[in-house]
């Protein structure tokens, strides 16, 4: 017998299950109805894009796009990958004179494949590619003429034609390079340009709602898998008064979900007239200090002197502090900018901690950003990130007149505060042994408490009223457990008990007779005889206290 497979999640994704389930639900539907107030609509996203979208947007030299993108070339899987990965593995020349054989009959397969109709159509055709494939074409040709002649299959220059082609195919892409989305910015960008939202009247406000991927180190609250909530604004305007609403707009989403201990860091890291001048002042003040940096921080000297200031290295804290702030190296405009998104933060109640090496990951960002950290999740403690991003429209090749700001909440560390906090409302107790699930047989409802009616049937005429029964309770928005199975009445009500049931209905023969149902509360195991309008009566009480 073959051995059972025993399969298991990815590392760093994971399964979200009931009861936690319900409180994703629940945070994820407060967040759309919070947004929805602020006049935010749902947009829904794919969850591939281009990875020359995140790496044009998110830039080149940020670790996401380094180091944590999921891409692979999207082509078919058809004769065309076969044949290149053929060519790919063939050692270069010299090649006896049979092998060689072997290898031109390989290019030969593959251009008639590159060439096919259905290939043709996905191959994508970007200028270097076609440059690439026009290379070929040209090389092919003149090996074409070459073999003709005897003598010339064994000479150098047939090698040199043999290996050159080998090296284009290896270059032609046979797709288009894609990427799982990292976070959904430059998505709703891409989005906004491509749908022509600029000619929508106002600002225009998205929300979104979903997974994205980043092969990060997995730890609590860091995953491969990870999910964020997060909304943008994009219009004509960079009034800081968007900057404070959006702002605010989170502050009422934690206070509906009752999260304590959240702290809102802000900060302004100037524009593209302002920042650069101080990224240079900042890397010469940082190459000072270089022998006393570690490897990650020297590296960012050159690439990205602003993430140093995020390093958590404890040795690497009293340097930090030295270095010249932003503050004062902000351009009149900025400074304004910064001054009255502050004002209308407090008109709104809201007092930020001002926090001068609070700058994000990612290049897009200007001016406003900012984070929420919230307690319970050691050191991943943010749990929101945004910011204004008024260039990345024109750089994705829109409007340069449209501004754009907004955030990104995780999701997952948003629900482990509140799970660390007690705000969790599900009462279903679902026990992990190791990495297996132990459940009550039976379905652990969905809902995170048990169901309010456990109904048990007695008899096969006894099962069609339940049927009919259940789907009454049901239609009234009752939570019903109906055994798929008759069950002997002690297991029946165990099963009820280990559920949590609220109430078990019992329907059998007398019943049936009677024209009544026998409830019991499980809680204290009271029970009564009702017909069927007393007993939705009697659940409706019930319900209310
Ligand atoms: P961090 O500094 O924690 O790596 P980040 O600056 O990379 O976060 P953003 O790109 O701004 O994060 O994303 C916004 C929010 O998404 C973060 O504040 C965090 O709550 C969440 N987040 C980011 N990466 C992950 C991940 N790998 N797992 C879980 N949540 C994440
Ligand atoms: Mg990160």
């Amino acid at each position: 017998m073959a051995d059972k497979a025993k399969f298991q999640a990815i590392k760093g994704v994971r399964d979200i299950l009931p009861p936690e389930s319900a409180l994703w639900t629940r945070v994820e539907q407060t967040a759309r109805d919070v947004f929805g107030t602020f006049g935010f609509g749902e947009i829904r996203l794919p969850i591939f894009e281009r990875t020359e979208l995140f790496a044009r947007s998110i830039g080149v030299d940020t670790d996401v796009v380094l180091k944590e993108m999921y891409s692979f070339e999207d082509k078919g899987r058809g004769e065309l990958a076969v044949l290149r990965d053929v060519l790919a593995g063939f050692n270069p020349a010299p090649h006896s004179a049979e092998f060689r054989n072997t290898v031109m009959k390989a290019l030969d397969k593959y251009w008639e494949a590159l060439n096919s109709p259905s290939s043709s159509d996905e191959v994508p055709r970007d200028p270097d590619n076609l440059k690439l494939i026009e290379a070929f074409k040209r090389n092919y040709n003149q090996f074409l003429r070459v073999r003709t002649s005897e003598s010339a299959l064994t000479s150098e220059l047939t090698d040199a034609l043999v290996w050159g082609l080998q090296s284009l195919a290896r270059l032609i892409q046979l797709g288009e390079f894609v990427s799982l989305r990292p976070e959904a910015t430059a998505s709703v960008v891409r989005a906004y340009i491509e749908h022509g939202m600029q000619t929508l009247p106002g600002n225009v406000k998205l929300y979104y709602v979903g997974p994205m991927f980043r092969r990060e180190r997995p730890q609590k609250g860091r995953y491969r898998q990870f999910y964020q909530i997060g909304a943008e604004v994009l219009g004509p305007s960079d009034a800081p008064g968007i900057d404070a609403e959006v702002i605010e707009m989170l502050m009422r989403l934690f206070e509906r979900l009752k999260l304590k201990g959240a702290v809102l860091n802000i900060n302004s890291i100037g524009d593209k007239n302002c920042r650069p001048a101080y990224v240079e002042k900042l890397r010469a003040e940082l190459q000072k200090v270089r022998d006393q940096l570690s490897a990650d921080s020297q590296r960012r000297i050159e690439t990205n002197p602003l993430r140093v200031l995020d390093s958590k290295l404890e040795s690497e804290q009293a340097i930090i502090n030295k270095l010249p702030h932003i503050d004062q190296n902000l351009c009149a405009d900025c400074r304004t900018h910064y001054d009255e998104v502050k004002r209308q933060l407090k008109i709104r109640g809201i007092l930020p901690t001002e926090n001068w090496r609070l700058v994000r990951g990612l290049d897009y960002y200007m001016r406003t950003t900012f984070e929420i950290t919230a307690p319970g999740l050691g050191s991943q403690n943010a749990v929101c990130g945004g910011g204004r991003y008024d260039g990345l429209v024109e750089l994705l090749g829109g409007p340069a007149s449209t501004k754009g700001i907004g955030f990104a909440i995780g999701t997952d560390r948003l629900v482990l505060s509140l799970q660390e906090a007690g705000e969790t409302r599900a009462d279903v107790t679902v026990r992990v042994t190791g990495s297996a699930l132990t459940v009550a047989a039976g379905s652990v409802t969905v809902s995170g408490s048990g169901p309010d009616v456990f109904l048990a049937w007695f008899g096969a005429a006894a099962q069609a009223a339940a049927v009919g029964l259940a789907r009454r309770l049901r239609d009234a928005g009752f939570v019903v457990e109906l055994p798929a199975v008759e069950m002997k009445f002690g297991k029946s009500l165990g099963l009820a008990d280990r559920l949590k049931a609220r109430h078990a209905v019992i329907v059998g023969d007398d019943e049936l007779a009677a024209g009544v149902v026998t409830v019991k509360r499980l809680s204290d195991s009271s029970q009564q005889k009702l017909n069927e309008q007393e007993l939705f009566s009697y659940l409706r009480e019930d319900r209310a206290t």
